[in-house]
């Protein structure tokens, strides 16, 4: 076998199959860095063309997940199983933060290790920021204390947890190398395998603003993960095809996160979301009879507080506000400009290009050009109108948060050019595919 990473880069650019002793050899060397960010780009360029098959997606799989500490929590004694979702990534899709508290509050351990932004759409980890205090990084050990005595903990992969993935992933946000399968399926599934997982429940977006933006990839996808996990591993194909919620950005979510589980503001389509992922986790691990059981446990920790406060918990567990829910204005930041951006001409709104408003945010600057970018957390945009709506000179199709005029005329643009209008209502879909 080479030691040459080109060599390595080069075999797969030319559609061969690699070894295992030569994916092990690149995986060190990302963790390591003695592979460039360069090789990583070119690397992951020739995955995209040249895909990978079963033993390799494994084995890329593995050699990530092992590139750190692989996280174990039998010594703990929880007396619940240790569960997860992971979302391939959507827009809007602040689902994470909603489900993590409800699963905990049903009895489960949710040890969440999440991502940034990646290509169009918004990363947890970004999320979670907007918050002021709250730290993604804490040290292993205090993830296990807030995921024993709180039930969940979100965190960012520390440089022990699947730190190859860590640079795997920044590496392909930008560089075109996001909606390749193998990849997808092993920066997955080795940051949910690293924690120690006994169930996942994958959401796997499918539509305009997913990597899989048709249902072949979707099943793809969801067939790839499946059958790479060495876990207890459902798929779900939901629709990506218009904003999940009624915001997209990072404050904005955080605040939606807050009015869904105090149960203040509730979406139905993102409700229908959640409540399916979190009843098919319950069940997958044994927490729910079935999947109707499962739905009637998470509404009522939704209807009793349960969820909201073990939200709170979580936060200030991470060194977020104690008072977060009770005056979320306070901590949250607002964007200078917020406005109202009406169409054109009146109709319902039939179709909504979701990954152009995903880039939309990051030229608003809540977005990376560059691994090492800072973003703001403040712009996006809220009360955005679901599919089917009627809008006209007095119902917006959103408000945009942006911080300065500039910026907001472009997004206005932006924003008309990504939508549809009709006179007559369309036919919806069920956000569960
Ligand atoms: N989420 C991830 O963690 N990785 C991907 O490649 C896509 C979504």
């Amino acid at each position: 076998m080479t030691h040459l990473p080109q060599e390595i880069i080069k075999k797969k650019r030319d559609g061969q199959v690699l070894s295992t002793a030569e994916i092990n050899f690149f995986v060190n060397g990302i963790t390591d860095n003695s592979i460039t960010e360069g090789q990583i780009g070119a690397f992951a360029m020739a995955v995209f063309f040249q895909d990978m098959n079963l033993q390799e997606r494994r084995d890329l799989t593995r050699a990530m997940q092992h590139s750190g500490e692989v996280l174990e929590w039998s010594h703990l004694n929880l007396n619940g199983p240790v569960l997860d979702k992971h979302s391939t990534g959507g827009v809007g899709d602040k689902v994470s933060l909603m489900l993590a508290p409800i699963m905990a509050a049903c009895g489960a351990f949710v040890p969440m290790i999440s991502g940034r932004g990646l290509g169009h759409t918004g990363g947890t980890l970004d999320k979670l920021e907007a918050i002021p205090g709250y730290n993604t990084q804490i040290s292993p050990q205090k993830f296990e204390q807030v995921v024993k005595e709180v039930g969940c903990s979100i965190i960012g992969q520390t440089s022990n947890l699947a730190p190859a993935d860590k640079r795997v992933y920044a590496t392909r946000d930008i560089t075109a190398t996001v909606d390749s399968i193998p990849l997808i399926t092993a920066s997955i599934l080795s940051k949910k395998l690293a924690s120690g997982l006994d169930g996942l429940v994958m959401d796997i977006k499918c539509g305009n603003g997913a990597f899989a933006d048709n249902i072949a990839m979707a099943l793809n996808l969801a067939k790839s993960i499946q059958t790479v996990s060495p876990i207890k591993t459902q798929a779900i194909i939901t629709d990506m095809n218009q904003i999940i919620g009624h915001s997209a950005g990072h404050c904005v979510e955080v605040m939606e996160t807050i009015e869904y589980l105090t149960q203040t503001k509730v979406d139905t389509r993102l409700h229908e979301l959640v409540e399916k992922l979190c009843a098919e986790l319950l069940v997958t691990g044994n927490l729910a009879k079935n999947t109707e059981d499962g739905k009637t446990q998470v509404n009522s920790v939704l209807h009793n507080g349960k969820a909201a406060e073990i939200f709170a918990r979580m936060t200030a567990a991470h060194g977020g506000p104690v008072d977060l829910l009770e005056q979320p204005q306070k901590y949250i930041k607002s964007a200078q400009l917020v406005e109202p951006i009406f169409a054109d001409s009146p109709g319902y709104l039939t179709a909504v290009n979701c990954r152009n408003i995903g880039l939309s945010i990051i030229e608003l600057g809540g977005g990376r050009c560059q691994a090492n970018d800072q973003i703001n957390h403040a712009v996006g945009f809220s009360q955005f109108c679901n599919l089917g709506q009627f809008i006209d000179t007095q119902k917006p199709i959103a408000f945009i948060h942006a911080d300065n005029k500039n910026a907001m005329k472009l997004a206005a643009k932006q924003l008309k050019n990504c939508i549809q209008i009709n006179e007559i209502k369309p036919s919806l879909s069920s956000i569960i595919l």
